[in-house]
């Protein structure tokens, strides 16, 4: 038998995303079929990096000239000491989720940002000055509440999670790094907080609730959460509608799926790599119906 390596070319450039345990991630199929459609000279590989190995794979992509990496839980504020130079936002949030090897400089970019600024980007006159709720302290909550105090300039956040230290260490944080001082937390208990909800002009969920195979879970399953004069965006994207945004949706309010937060980070690091812009519809339509076929 004849190995045909046709197909493996000299100048290939290596890309790929960093996790552990690397779970199943859409990156691959998003920049792989981009570069196909682009007819760029690249490849997108998943790695599997545990901690005590991360220091080794960032040696690693200026030893093979890789051109640069998506980082992943639990690598993205760990990988920050690793860098040559880190961009403003992913400096304030402390978290990296895209490394670009510029000549064997290492600079570190959050292009979660971007994805949170362009979902709702239609509703920046209604968030200007709104009171906010953001369900979740992790890494997806700190794209999102440094967005909304940046880009959209909201008057008040309040951040609700399951662990309560962990939204009061991130409410400590933003004071310090961004000096927004109107930050109020609470335990994820949902019959106490019907009131903070409803009075919400924007309701994000940033916890892995509701993620496939979970579908039946919600951050709130109270209907009087949700009211029409709200916008409910849910980070989750797989399933695309969550059990969180029909709910709110039987409410009457306008619903933001994670899809487009998908599409668009990986775009803005896929230009970063490459110089060129990701086909964000054929991506999107590709992704739909991977997401929906599982
Ligand atoms: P993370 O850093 O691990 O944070 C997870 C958050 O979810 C924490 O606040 C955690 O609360 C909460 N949580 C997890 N399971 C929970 C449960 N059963 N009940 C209550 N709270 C729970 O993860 P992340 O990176 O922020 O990601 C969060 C979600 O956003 C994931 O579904 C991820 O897929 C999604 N995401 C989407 C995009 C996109 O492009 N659309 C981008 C980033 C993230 P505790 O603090 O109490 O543990």
């Amino acid at each position: 038998m004849q190995f045909n390596n046709n197909h493996i070319k000299n100048n290939l450039n290596l890309l790929g995303i960093i996790g552990h345990p690397i779970k199943h991630s859409y990156s691959p199929l998003m920049h792989n079929l981009s570069f196909e459609i682009n007819n760029l000279e690249y490849i997108y590989l998943p790695f599997d990096v545990p901690i005590s190995e991360l220091k080794n794979a960032i040696k690693g992509v200026t030893a093979l000239g890789m051109t640069g990496l998506n980082v992943t839980v639990p690598h993205k504020e760990r990988i920050l000491p690793f860098l040559h130079d880190v961009s403003e936002e992913a400096s304030v949030i402390g978290a990296v989720n895209t490394i670009h090897n510029d000549n064997g400089t290492l600079r570190g970019y959050n292009t979660d940002v971007h994805g949170v600024s362009v979902s709702l980007e239609k509703y920046k006159e209604r968030l200007s000055d709104a009171e906010v709720t953001v369900i979740g302290a992790g890494g997806g909550a700190r794209s999102v509440l440094y967005s909304l105090i940046r880009n959209f300039r909201v008057r008040r956040i309040n951040i609700v999670n399951r662990t309560i230290e962990k939204a009061e260490s991130l409410k400590e944080y933003f004071n310090a790094k961004m000096h927004f001082e109107k930050i109020k937390t609470y335990e994820l208990t949902p019959p106490d907080l019907i009131e903070i909800f409803s009075r919400s002009t924007l309701i994000v969920n940033a916890t892995a609730i509701g993620m496939s195979p979970d579908i039946d879970d919600s951050p709130t399953e109270i209907p009087e959460s949700f009211n029409e004069n709200q916008i409910v965006f849910d980070l989750v994207y797989n399933p695309i509608g969550t059990k969180f945004l029909s709910l709110a949706q039987s409410r009457g309010a306008e619903t933001v799926n994670g899809l487009t937060m998908l599409v668009e980070q990986g775009a803005k690091s896929f230009e970063i790599w490459t110089g060129t812009e990701m086909p964000k519809e054929q991506i999107l339509s590709a992704l739909k119906s991977s997401i929906e076929q599982e």
